[in-house]
């Protein structure tokens, strides 16, 4: 085992779902901006920009992992190494069990927010769901910073000792969120983070988020909705 440590942001949207920057952008983001060694890019319900960014890679000094933010009935689950997309609206359960179908990893990400999983639940809930679903990652560190508070509870039952791993992602739908959260873990490859992931051998830390960051949220918020409405049909769950 090696003992370079990669940096894997596990949350990024492009404008294949509603993220504002294009793959392209993001690639040489990534490339010039960063010393992420992994990316996945996780659009609502599509793995287009997913696998258009994987198809560049070779380009690149890091990783593409093709993933998804899949609205489930209970809310949103990251499936990372797809092969086929995932259709929105199935229960929290199914959408898990299609993403090992596919040999895949699945993250609660936002886990206590409004579009998590466990938000309307709670603990109890939690506790349940770890016990009934086999999902690999709770997403403890997510830089939209309105979620604070979430991150916060996540983190704190992430330190009970559950038996997951955890990640941590910025949800960036701009450039400049790129990185702003990330997963540590042994080695470089997308491979290596696969495998930290199984040995519940990962942390999650912020890069350079903060006050800069969440003002230009604020800033951008309206056209993120914009981008969103034309997507529409891809970012909602459907029932
Ligand atoms: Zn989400
Ligand atoms: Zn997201």
């Amino acid at each position: 085992m090696t003992d370079v440590l990669g940096k894997a942001d596990l949350h990024i949207h492009s404008n294949h779902s509603d993220g504002l920057a294009r793959i392209p952008e993001i690639m040489e983001y990534v490339q010039e901006r960063t010393d992420l060694s992994v990316i996945a890019i996780t659009d609502h319900n599509t793995i287009e920009g997913a696998r258009f960014a994987k198809s560049l890679e070779e380009m690149y000094d890091f990783e593409v992992i093709v993933g998804e933010e899949i609205s489930s009935q209970s809310g949103h689950i990251i499936g990372l190494f797809l092969e086929r997309p995932i259709r929105a609206g199935l229960t929290a359960k199914e959408t898990i069990a299609r993403i090992n179908d596919q040999d895949g990893i699945a993250i609660i990400p936002h886990p206590f927010s409004n579009r998590g999983v466990f938000g309307p639940f709670g603990r109890g809930g939690f506790l349940d769901a770890v016990n009934d679903m086999a999902f690999h990652a709770l997403e403890v560190y997510n830089s939209i910073p309105y979620l604070g508070w979430a991150n916060r509870v996540a983190a704190k039952m992430f330190a009970g000792g559950q038996g997951i791993a955890a990640t941590g992602g910025s949800d960036a739908h701009v450039l400049e969120g790129i990185g702003t959260g990330y997963t540590v873990f042994k080695g470089r490859s997308a491979e290596d983070l696969r495998t930290a992931i199984d040995d519940l051998d990962t942390h999650a830390e912020t890069g350079k988020a903060g006050l800069s960051l969440a003002l230009r949220y604020a800033v951008r918020i309206p056209q993120i909705r914009r981008q969103h409405a034309r997507n529409w049909e891809l970012c909602t769950v459907d029932g």
